[in-house]
């Protein structure tokens, strides 16, 4: 739900997509056509998102925290085409949950940035079968984008994206994935767009009946 960031995320942090990449798409739609602040204003922000996310390990985390610090104009430009990524997703994952023809353009950037970064993956055995995994200790800056493009890639291209939904309040941009053997999640959070909408049902009721 779109909301004001008054304290820094990972006080408020929330991850109720159901899919990293959706998470991250949500860290920016409340702020679409608003003049909310960004959630995520730096490269710095982008990595402890991703850290706290568990998306990367602390020991990623902190080696990309400190390449960041060694050279801050590519931490910025990497920043900034992370921004432009999670645009590009959001509207792609936006246009199809709205029964729109995603733009070409935004398929193309996401086409883009998987390749720009996929030197940073390594292919792993993982248990019975294998994961992609980032080199533990990488000081590459681009790496902080690869986790999100797997997963949106992951899911764009498997059954899930069927379960892909946008909350059912009007006025709010968040993505998750319904898992419900019905398909009847409606809200992007129960605590907060879906009591809402009980409450503005409630009021519209009691109006009704008045
Ligand atoms: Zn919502």
């Amino acid at each position: 739900m779109p909301r004001a960031r008054s304290k820094p995320y990972a006080e408020t942090f929330r991850c109720p997509g159901g899919e990293l990449c959706l998470d991250f798409c949500n860290t920016g739609h409340g702020l679409r056509n608003s003049t909310q602040a960004e959630w995520l204003t730096s490269y710095a922000e982008l990595v402890s998102w991703l850290d706290t996310a568990g998306a990367i390990s602390r020991k990623q985390a902190a080696a990309l925290h400190a390449a960041a610090e060694r050279s801050t104009e590519s931490a910025k430009r990497v920043w900034s085409r992370a921004i432009r990524l999670r645009d590009a997703v959001a509207d792609v994952l936006l246009a199809k949950t709205g029964g729109r023809a995603p733009a070409d353009e935004d398929l193309r950037l996401i086409e883009t940035e998987y390749a720009r970064t996929a030197p940073c993956a390594r292919l792993l055995p993982s248990g019975e079968a294998f994961r992609w995994s980032l080199e533990k200790e990488t000081t590459e800056l681009d790496s902080a984008l690869r986790p999100v493009l797997e997963s949106t890639i992951s899911l764009m291209t498997s059954e899930r994206m069927k379960r892909v939904r946008r909350c059912g309040n009007s006025t709010c941009y968040w993505l998750f994935l319904d898992e419900t053997k019905n398909c009847s999640r409606r809200w992007c959070e129960m605590a907060s767009c879906g009591n809402l909408m009980k409450v503005r049902r409630h009021r519209e009721r009691h109006r009704g009946a008045g």
